[in-house]
C-alpha cells in the first residue's frame, strides 16, 4: 500500500476504477465495444450537465483536446480571445499559436481570475466579429483558482457576439459544478486522469451543435484528431482506429460511480477537503495564491511560501524523506509556491495524512510554524462537517453501480 498522491492529477485511483480499466482484450469491432462506448458518451454528458452535446474520446490527454477543440474548429489566421493568468491558460495560448491563429492575449495577475469585464469590452468593440473562439481556463491547476465561466457566456452575450466559448474543464469536470448548457459552453476539454480518477490517456471533449457546425468550415489541418471520423465510427459503434478499451470501460464506471454518489454529493465532498486544506494554511500563516475567496479552487490549492523559502524544497523533501507527492509550483509561481491536490479519490483522513507531512516537511527546513497546528485547523473544519460513515466510496454508491471492489 503506497501513500496517497496530492498531484493535481493524476489523481488517486479508486480500486475499483483501476480494475474497471483492467479488462481482457476485446474485438472492438464486437457489439461487446459498443456497449461500454455509447454508455461512457451519455455518462460524460450526464457528469457536464448537457443534454445534446456531441462527446468524442481520444487516445490522447487534456493537451490532446486543446488541440481537437481548436483543430476542428477554427482556420489559419482565425483571431481568438485568451487570458493568461496561470501555466494552464499559458500552454492553451501557446498551442494556438503553433497552429498559426491570431492571439488576443489578456494579461491577467497569475491568482487572478477570468477577467470576464475585459472580455466583454473587447467582444464589444469587435463589431465585425473577427474572434472566432474565446478560451477559457475554468480551473487554472497552476493557481488554485476557479473562474466564473458564466459570466464569461454573458459577457458575448451583452456584445452579442458568435465567437465560440471553449472551456478547459480538465481539472474541474467530475470535481466541481461544471454547467455545459446553462453556462453555453460550446467546447469542453478534460482528461481520464483527473476528477474521474482514471489512468492517464484519454481526451474527453464535448461540441455543442454550434460548435459542431463550425467543424465543416475549419481549415486548420487534422488528422489524428478529426472530430468526423470519431463521429461517422460511433453512429455504427465503432471507432476510426485501434481504442484504448480500458480506458473507456473505467470511463463508463466512474461515470456510473459519479452520478450514483450524486453530483451534488461528489462536489460538496471536494468542497470539504477542500475547506480543510486552506484552514491548514491559514493556521501556518501562509497565504493562497489565489488572490480572493470567491476564486478558490475546491480540486488544488497554491500555497505560498515566506520569501527566502524555496517551496521547491518542500516539495523535494517530502518526497525524498516521506514518500509522498505534492506539486511544486509552476511558471511565474515556482520556488514561491507549493501545490495540494485534493481531487478524486479522497477522505477527510487521507487529506489529514498530507497535512502532516507538509507540517513535518516544513519542521525539517526550519520554517516558523507551530507543527500540528495546521492539522488541528483541518481536523476543526472536518468535525464540525463530516457526513456519518464517510469513508469513501460510499458503499450505497458502489452498490447502486453494481460495482464490484472484489472481481
Ligand atoms: C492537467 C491539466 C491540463 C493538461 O492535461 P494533460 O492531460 O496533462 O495534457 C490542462 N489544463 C488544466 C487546467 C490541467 O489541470
Amino acid at each position: 500500500m503506497q501513500n496517497p498522491v496530492f498531484i493535481p492529477g493524476p489523481t488517486n485511483m479508486p480500486e475499483f476504477l483501476r480494475k474497471a480499466s483492467d479488462v481482457p482484450t476485446m474485438d472492438h469491432r464486437s457489439s461487446a465495444f459498443a456497449e461500454v462506448l455509447h454508455p461512457a458518451l451519455s455518462g460524460v454528458r450526464q457528469v457536464i450537465r448537457a443534454a445534446s452535446a456531441e462527446v468524442f474520446l481520444f487516445p490522447s490527454t487534456g493537451t490532446g483536446g486543446w488541440e481537437a477543440a481548436i483543430t476542428n474548429t477554427l482556420s489559419p489566421g482565425d483571431r481568438v480571445l485568451a487570458a493568461r493568468h496561470g501555466m494552464f491558460s499559458h500552454r492553451w495560448i501557446d498551442l494556438c499559436q503553433r497552429h498559426g491563429l491570431d492571439m488576443q492575449i489578456v494579461e491577467a495577475p497569475w491568482g487572478a481570475g477570468l477577467p470576464a469585464d475585459r472580455y466583454r469590452e473587447i467582444l464589444t468593440a469587435d463589431r465585425d466579429h473577427r474572434i472566432k473562439a474565446v478560451l477559457a481556463t475554468h480551473n487554472e491547476t497552476a493557481t488554485g483558482v476557479v473562474s466564473d465561466i458564466a459570466a464569461v457566456r454573458a459577457a458575448l452575450d451583452a456584445a452579442g457576439h458568435p465567437a465560440l466559448l471553449m472551456v478547459d474543464g480538465v481539472s474541474s469536470i467530475a470535481s466541481m459544478e461544471f454547467r455545459f448548457d446553462d453556462w453555453g459552453v460550446d467546447i469542453a476539454v478534460t482528461g481520464s486522469q483527473k476528477g474521474f480518477m482514471l489512468p492517464p490517456g484519454l481526451a474527453i471533449i464535448a461540441f455543442s451543435d454550434k460548435a459542431m457546425q463550425a467543424v465543416e468550415r475549419a481549415r486548420l489541418s487534422r488528422g489524428f484528431f478529426d472530430i468526423r471520423d470519431m463521429r461517422r465510427q460511433y453512429a455504427a459503434g465503432l471507432y476510426p482506429y485501434t481504442p484504448p478499451v480500458g480506458l473507456i470501460c473505467g470511463l463508463k464506471a466512474s461515470c456510473d460511480y459519479l452520478l450514483a454518489e450524486g453530483l451534488d454529493a461528489v462536489f460538496a465532498r471536494h468542497r470539504r477537503i477542500a475547506e480543510g486544506v486552506r484552514a491548514a494554511a491559514g493556521a501556518w500563516g501562509l497565504p493562497l495564491a489565489a488572490l480572493s475567496p470567491d476564486l478558490y479552487s475546491q480540486t488544488i490549492t497554491a500555497i505560498r511560501t515566506p520569501a527566502g523559502v524555496n517551496a521547491s524544497e518542500i516539495v523535494t523533501r517530502a518526497a525524498r524523506t516521506y514518500g509522498m507527492a505534492f506539486g511544486t509550483g509552476l511558471g511565474e509561481l515556482a520556488a514561491k509556491s507549493f501545490r495540494f491536490g485534493h481531487l478524486g479519490l479522497l477522505t477527510e483522513a487521507m487529506a489529514l495524512s498530507g497535512l502532516s507531512v507538509l507540517e513535518m516537511c516544513m519542521a525539517d527546513l526550519g520554517l516558523a510554524l507551530r507543527p500540528g497546528s495546521g492539522v488541528a485547523a483541518a481536523q476543526e473544519v472536518y468535525r464540525a462537517t463530516v457526513a456519518p460513515n464517510s469513508g469513501w466510496p460510499p458503499e450505497r454508491a458502489l452498490r447502486d453501480t453494481r460495482i464490484s471492489d472484489e472481481r
